[in-house]
């Protein structure tokens, strides 16, 4: 490694960072997954799911071999990760989701991310959670909201919740999903996401989610432009009128989409490792981070799901600085992260002071002062 990006490296490392694009189920800590894989062993609770789910995990190859392993070490739960579709990675996060099955487990998950996130130097962090999949698997709402709240109280790390009702469940189970969020008035939730199979379920079938959300007071970002084109972009535009789009890195494939995005200030959360690894681009140098940001887009960076990716929040600055990103273009997405946070103006500006302390600090150049593209 070249000594100029080590200290890249230990510039992004050190900085407090935000991640606003990042699933509670997808970030948890691998030493956490080993203790649940043993916990509760698939043999002991596979006869008990939907047969289309045991089918799913024995036909999923990376799957297969954990059905009957005994307690994992790391470099064999490494071989859960490997996956060459996006398909496949679902199957792998949903065969995960059924290890969470009482309520000590989700506050072992909270804990170990929270604990993470702070080791990282991530000091905010919005978490996209699906609620009631944890109902699914037998807790019950009030104590999922009860973990919530803990987590939401923390002070290593201020975690701020994204409820994700699933768009498999189509218009109507999302609906009911969130009406049952809403009544627990759950403290720290401040958004929605719709995840899922975005070829499935586009955008345009859960405007009166979005409405609902809105009108509760629900800040909101969409899943879109990942497995599909810039058409579900603008159809996610249109029909949900969001606050941000999570990935929306087929944009690119539009120059009056990428023009209105710059306009309107719609930001984007962009992970590009997790674009590899669904097979959406097949290397970094393909990745159109680049373009994004050059036509004037706003981007955060963030991991969606960095165990199973395999990557950290500063991976995803140092692949930003491979494409060709300078230090004061990683100072503005580092901003980003804190300007389209769904967090009140005045916590803005004193996470953005912050920053820009350390990285002064860190005797990194100045930031620039004119922020190109950095605008909330
Ligand atoms: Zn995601």
């Amino acid at each position: 490694m070249s000594s100029q990006r080590s200290s890249v490296r230990a510039l992004i490392e050190r900085i407090p960072k935000a991640e606003l694009h990042l699933h509670l189920g997808g970030a948890i800590p691998p030493h956490v997954l080993i203790e649940l894989l043993d916990t509760h062993r698939p043999t002991q609770w596979l006869g008990d799911i939907p047969e289309r789910h045991q089918r799913l995990f024995r036909e999923t190859p990376n799957i297969r071999p954990f059905l009957s392993m005994e307690r994992p070490g790391a470099s064999e739960l490494a071989s859960l990760f490997v996956y060459a579709s996006f398909h496949q990675f679902l199957a792998t996060f949903l065969f995960t989701s059924y290890l969470i099955r009482q309520v000590d487990d989700l506050r072992c998950l909270i804990a170990g991310v929270a604990e993470s996130l702070h080791a990282q130097g991530i000091v905010y962090a919005e978490i996209t959670v699906d609620i009631m999949g944890y109902v699914r698997r037998g807790l019950c709402l009030e104590q999922v909201g009860a973990c919530l709240a803990e987590g939401a109280a923390r002070d290593d790390v201020c975690i701020r919740w994204i409820v994700d009702p699933v768009r498999d469940f189509g218009p109507e189970g999302t609906l009911a999903h969130l009406r049952q969020v809403l009544d627990l008035r759950c403290p720290g939730l401040v958004g929605m996401t719709i995840g899922g199979s975005e070829h499935l379920f586009p955008p345009r079938q859960f405007g009166p989610l979005y409405d609902l959300a809105r009108e509760h007071g629900l800040r909101l970002t969409v899943h879109a432009g990942e497995a599909l084109g810039p058409e579900s972009v603008w159809d996610a535009l249109r029909c949900l009128r969001p606050h941000r789009i999570g990935h929306g890195v087929r944009s690119v494939e539009d120059p009056a989409l990428m023009a209105h995005l710059a306009e309107a200030r719609v930001p984007l959360e962009v992970c590009p490792t997790s674009n590899l690894r669904t097979a959406v681009y097949a290397s970094y140098a393909e990745h159109p981070l680049p373009q994004l940001y050059r036509a004037g887009v706003p981007i955060s960076l963030s991991t969606d799901d960095p165990t199973f990716f395999e990557t950290t929040l500063a991976e995803e600055y140092l692949h930003a600085y491979d494409m060709g990103l300078g230090l004061d273009d990683l100072f503005v997405l580092a901003r980003n992260a804190y300007a389209h946070a769904f967090m009140p103006e005045d916590e803005k500006a004193r996470y953005i002071a912050a920053l820009e302390r350390e990285w002064r600090q860190a005797g990194s150049p100045a930031p620039p002062l004119t922020l190109p593209f950095g605008g909330a």
